[in-house]
């Protein structure tokens, strides 16, 4: 299959062909055809699977073979959630329609509305926007949907999440019935398809992969360890994987910066994007990361959707997602246009009901890793479809009397856990952040089926928590949290 054949002009396919792309992608066949037909779309494609070339090369082609603007208008207007996918769907489109004599821009909030305001002025042919700053610029009058000929909402699950379900009512409004509507989401949720019955006409339906499945190209696991372990786990297999570029994941805005001080402090070069950072810093961060001038992005989930970060080998989730969803998002970080990818996640007690959601959503179980030295204190359970009658018999458990409850792990402690193993008891894990990735004999062994278990005593008492949350926000080590 080729983009001539998918009825794609001469001046994209040379485009195409000086970014390298030799044949479309599953998404880019389906949708290409449907959209030059002038039809509506109702897309199910993560990030990754090329859906932005998937409406930007067909959406490029109708403009320049149809009409032209005028003062105020805008032709095609894609929606995006977030302000760096605004950022990145318009360079798709400056680089798709690179030498077409058309006019793109974006619009954002956290920076000067006046800028996007005079770009308005003479019209536009494709913009590029989040829903809030479209509002404004519509309040302020400075945009006309006159000729607008077509929608597309990209990442429309992310947008729901956000809460940007108002503004859209307002906008959609506000926007002519007549026009052609693609809607591209991750997941068609019950909220996604009642969003999509109110916008579109007859649509062509396109499924790239099964819904919520990750992407094959990616090789997931997990390891199980304690919560104050982690920053010197996660040293621990920057040293020994020599990874290079890595996208780690972590919860909060806090534990963002706390990470990056602990990874500095070791030698890497490492950034931060979350929610405290300015538009400006954020798009910086990015930048310097593209660019491999840092090694190491340390990211919230504002950070998970959209974010194209090409060849990206790994990702780390340091924390373990709160809304399962955000996994799939976060692991389409890598992987990507086929190449493969890896994705770490590092587990404790607390994040197991987590996982447990996780694993169900994407209806595999993840392979336990244990890492020598960083043993978790408490056996991560498996979950999902393999795991049901696990999960079951942990939730009975979970509602009988705390003492009845089973805990299966050698004798004698966590010392004498790691006696048996021939280790030492983690000295370093004791330390807490900050402190260097000791040099140990580590080593990774695949975990037997189902769970793993490594000490006995405080084990039980780390089990007990896990499925008690109100005891888990009363221990003293665990940390205090913060807005995302
Ligand atoms: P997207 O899913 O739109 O975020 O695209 C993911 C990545 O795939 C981006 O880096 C694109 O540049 C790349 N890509 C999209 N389409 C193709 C293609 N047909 N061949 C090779 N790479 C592609």
């Amino acid at each position: 299959m080729t983009f001539q054949a998918l009825g794609l002009i001469e001046p994209l396919q040379r485009n195409l062909a000086a970014l390298g792309y030799q044949q479309p992608t599953p998404v880019q066949q389906q949708a290409i055809p449907a959209v030059l037909a002038g039809r509506d779309l109702m897309a199910a494609a993560q990030t990754g699977t090329g859906k932005t070339a998937a409406f930007a090369l067909p959406q490029l082609q109708r403009l320049l073979l149809e009409g032209v603007t005028a003062p105020k208008a805008v032709r095609t207007l894609v929606l995006v959630p977030t302000r760096e996918l605004a950022e990145q769907v318009y360079q798709s489109f400056r680089s798709y329609g690179g030498n077409l004599p058309l006019k793109c821009a974006v619009a954002y909030g956290g920076v000067p509305i006046e800028g996007q305001i005079s770009k308005l002025r003479k019209g536009l042919d494709v913009l590029v926007a989040t829903p809030g700053r479209l509002l404004d610029l519509h309040d302020q009058a400075a945009i006309s949907f006159e000729l607008l000929q077509t929608l597309v909402l990209d990442e429309a699950d992310r947008m729901l999440d956000l809460g940007f379900e108002r503004d859209l009512d307002i906008l959609l409004a506000a926007m002519p019935k007549q026009r052609q509507t693609l809607l591209f989401s991750a997941t068609f949720s019950d909220a996604i398809r009642q969003l999509a019955s109110g916008m579109l006409r007859d649509p062509v339906t396109i499924q790239v992969s099964a819904s919520n499945t990750t992407t094959k190209t990616v090789r997931q696991w997990l390891i199980p360890t304690d919560k104050r372990s982690k920053p010197e786990l996660l040293l621990h297999l920057l040293q020994k994987h020599r990874w290079g570029q890595v996208l780690i994941f972590v919860k909060t805005r806090k534990g963002v910066e706390a990470l990056i001080k602990v990874l500095q402090e070791q030698g890497y070069t490492a950034d931060a994007i979350h929610g405290d950072k300015t538009q400006p810093m954020r798009l910086r961060a990015l930048d310097r990361f593209k660019r491999r001038e840092v090694q190491l992005l340390v990211a919230t989930d504002v950070a998970a959707r959209g974010l194209d970060i090409e060849a990206l080998p790994q990702v780390v989730n340091f924390d373990l997602p709160t809304v399962a969803e955000d996994y799939v998002h976060r692991i389409g970080r890598t992987g990507r246009a086929g190449m493969e990818g890896e994705a770490v996640s590092l587990v404790c007690a607390d994040e197991v009901d987590l996982l447990r959601d996780i694993e169900s959503l994407i209806g595999k179980v993840l392979p336990r890793s244990e890492e020598a030295g960083f043993e978790a204190e408490h056996r991560v359970p498996e979950t999902g479809a393999k795991g049901a009658a696990i999960a079951a018999a942990k939730k009975a458990a979970a509602e009988a009397p705390r003492k009845k409850r089973a805990f299966t792990g050698p004798p004698g402690g966590r010392a004498a856990a790691q006696a048996q193993q021939g280790g030492k008891p983690a000295a370093a894990a004791k330390t807490g952040a900050g402190r260097s990735a000791s040099p140990r004999t580590a080593s990774s062994k695949p975990a037997s089926a189902g769970t793993i278990v490594v000490s006995a005593g405080r084990g039980a008492k780390s089990l007990a928590r896990a499925a008690g949350k109100a005891q888990a926000q009363s221990h003293p080590r665990r940390g205090k949290g913060s807005a995302r």
